[in-house]
Order: C-alpha cells, then structure tokens, then sequence
C-alpha cells in the first residue's frame, strides 16, 4: 500500500484537502480483523462542486472520477476508498501532514482554500462575504494564515453559539475573499483568545 510519501502536490490534491478538511470525511475503521474500511468523501447541495471534487480525486488518485450519488435531501454524495487520502486526512487535520501539499506554490494554497470555502460556505447577501464555521481551531488559524498571505483580510476568530462560517466573495468562485469571519464552536472557548 503507497504511503502518503507517494502523494505529488498538486492543485487537485490540494483541492481536495480543502474539501474534506471542511466538510467533508475521512475515517478508517477497522470492521475485523483482518478488513480495514477507508472512506473519504463529502456531501453537498452544488452539483458543480462535487463534480470538481470527483474530477480531483480520479487525477489524484489516477482512476476514473467516483459518480456522484444523489440523495434524498438533495445533496450529492462522493465517496471512495483510499487508504492514501484517509492516512492524510484523518480528522483532527495533522497541519503538519497537509502543509507540504497546501502550500506547495501559490496554484495550491488558491485550490486550497477554494476547496475549503466551496465545501461549506455560507453568502451573506449584499455584502459580498463568506464566513464559516468549523470547530477545528487550529485548522481555522491556518486557514486564517494562508489568507493573509495572498493579501486577503480576515477577521475573527469569533466564537459562536453552533458551528462554522467564511466569508467570500462568490462571483469569482474561489479567488476574491474579501473578509473572513473564523468561527469556533462554544466547546472550544477556552483555546480562543
Ligand atoms: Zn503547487
């Protein structure tokens, strides 16, 4: 089985970090003993999105591109087992494991975050913001960071009462963030300046 070593950085790969750090999942469970079940995917409402994040994962992982489930409510489902991408993605985000990838060259850290801000972001009408939220301090400290390296201003983190929310810009899918608003959950107070 190829290690995470094996990974090239790339955009797509980077992309689908950012999905899956956001939104999306990463679990191995081991169901006997000899059988080991990996599973990485997300679930999402835009059909546009989880079609580039299918596209992402049939580059990286050099196969055709998962299909797309619809379900009940509406959202699509991509899923795929791959042990590769579970051992590099595995939740809590080892920032230490995916920097490498993200910041590979300015093309990654970009997919990066677009990957991250299309996975779960929320539009504040009018305004021309996105915010979101996620429980994952540290995650969304460095999100925060690679923001500010390509020049785009943030603010927070702020704590609120449930989870998540980024601010951005959507008519440029993923290119103008204009402000973000980091938001933590209530059960992390403690780690929030
Ligand atoms: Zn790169």
């Amino acid at each position: 089985m190829p290690s995470i070593d094996f990974l090239k950085p790339s955009p797509a790969l980077a992309y689908i970090i950012g999905v899956v750090a956001e939104d999306g999942w990463a679990i191995i469970k081991r169901t006997n003993i000899q059988y080991i079940h990996y599973d990485v995917g997300a679930s999402v409402k835009d059909k546009e999105f989880i079609d580039e994040f299918a596209s992402c994962l049939g580059k990286v992982l050099n196969r055709w591109p998962p299909r797309p489930i619809p379900l009940k409510n509406g959202k699509f489902v991509v899923r795929i087992g791959s042990k590769i991408l579970c051992d590099l993605l595995k939740k809590p985000i080892n920032i230490d494991k995916i920097s490498r990838f993200v910041e590979h060259c300015e093309d990654c850290i970009r997919s990066f975050l677009k990957g991250f801000f299309d996975s779960e972001g929320h539009v504040q009408k009018g305004k021309g913001n996105i915010y979101c939220y996620n429980t994952d301090i540290k995650l969304l400290k460095y999100v925060q960071k690679l923001l500010h390296q390509l020049g785009i201003k943030t603010s927070g983190p702020y704590l609120v009462k449930r989870k998540g929310t980024i601010y951005f810009n959507k008519k440029k899918r993923g290119e103008l963030i204009k402000q973000i608003k980091i938001a933590t959950s209530s059960t992390l107070n403690h780690q929030v300046d």
